[in-house]
């Protein structure tokens, strides 16, 4: 469903991606992790154009990635993306924030995404918040109206970067269940986190990332279980 072929991407004379090669299928989980400046937030914001590359080739179900074709809406609709900062409207209620996209970017009436609104937010625990602000929920409700508002477009993926960094620690867990739950219902998922836990049970693999290219990948087992590279040991040892 995602493909990267040898992508370099750098900042001025900084050159933050290498030659990064990967691949995520179809219901596949894929965790990335790897120290902070590595070049995680960029590989996702690559693939779904928000950030453009120098060289090599981003794939989405066989479509490219180019920031500057037109065909960019249609990517960034097939791929949704949930930041470590919420980024609700804080003067628009959940619900508002859910159907923001249905309604202004796929046009759909108005009538059926409040339906469809209502059944995510039922779905990540909060149906009685439709009418509530961003300001009035925890972190962590918020942070479940914002993966409502990326299913809301009814991706083809999901990218999460460090989707539970920024919450108070009683707050991750319920966060990670609705994540647990997409993954379970076969959700395509990219996911940059530090949260081992989650990384090792529910990731179909794990890529580490140092210095803007791939150590280290493989299934989740072997990669925090048994890491062969000396900088995913290392890594490893000073997260966990
Ligand atoms: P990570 O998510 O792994 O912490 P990032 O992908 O955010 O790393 O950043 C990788 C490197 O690229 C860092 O050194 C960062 O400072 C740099 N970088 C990221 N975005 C920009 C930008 N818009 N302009 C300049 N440098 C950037
Ligand atoms: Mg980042």
């Amino acid at each position: 469903m995602i493909e990267l072929k040898d992508v370099h991407k750098s900042f001025n004379t900084h050159h933050v991606l290498r030659g990064v090669s990967a691949s995520v299928a179809k219901g596949e989980v894929v965790c990335i992790i790897g120290p902070s400046g590595s070049g995680k937030s960029t590989i996702l914001r690559c693939i779904n154009g928000l950030e453009s590359y120098d060289t090599g080739e981003i794939l989405v179900e066989g479509h490219k990635v180019d920031r500057n074709s037109p065909s960019i809406v249609s990517v960034r609709t097939q791929v949704s993306m949930v930041f470590q900062r919420f980024n609700l409207f804080p003067h628009r209620t959940a619900l508002e924030n859910v159907i923001e996209g249905p309604i202004f970017v796929k046009k759909e009436p108005r009538l059926q995404a409040v339906e469809r609104g209502r059944h995510l937010l039922a779905q990540v625990g909060l149906a009685e918040k439709a009418n509530a602000y961003p300001p009035q929920l925890s972190g962590g409700q918020q942070q479940r109206v914002a993966i409502a508002r990326a299913l809301a477009m009814q991706p083809k993926a999901i990218l999460f970067d460090e989707p539970t960094s920024a919450l108070d620690p009683e707050l991750v867990g319920e966060v990670l269940g609705v994540m647990r739950k997409l993954a379970d219902d076969g959700m395509t998922m990219v996911v940059v986190t530090h949260e081992m836990g989650f990384a090792k049970e529910v990731a179909d693999r794990v890529l580490f990332i140092d210095g803007g290219t791939i150590v280290e990948q493989g299934q989740a087992r072997e990669i925090l279980n048994a890491p062969q590279h000396a900088r995913t040991k290392d890594f490893l040892r000073r997260v966990t």
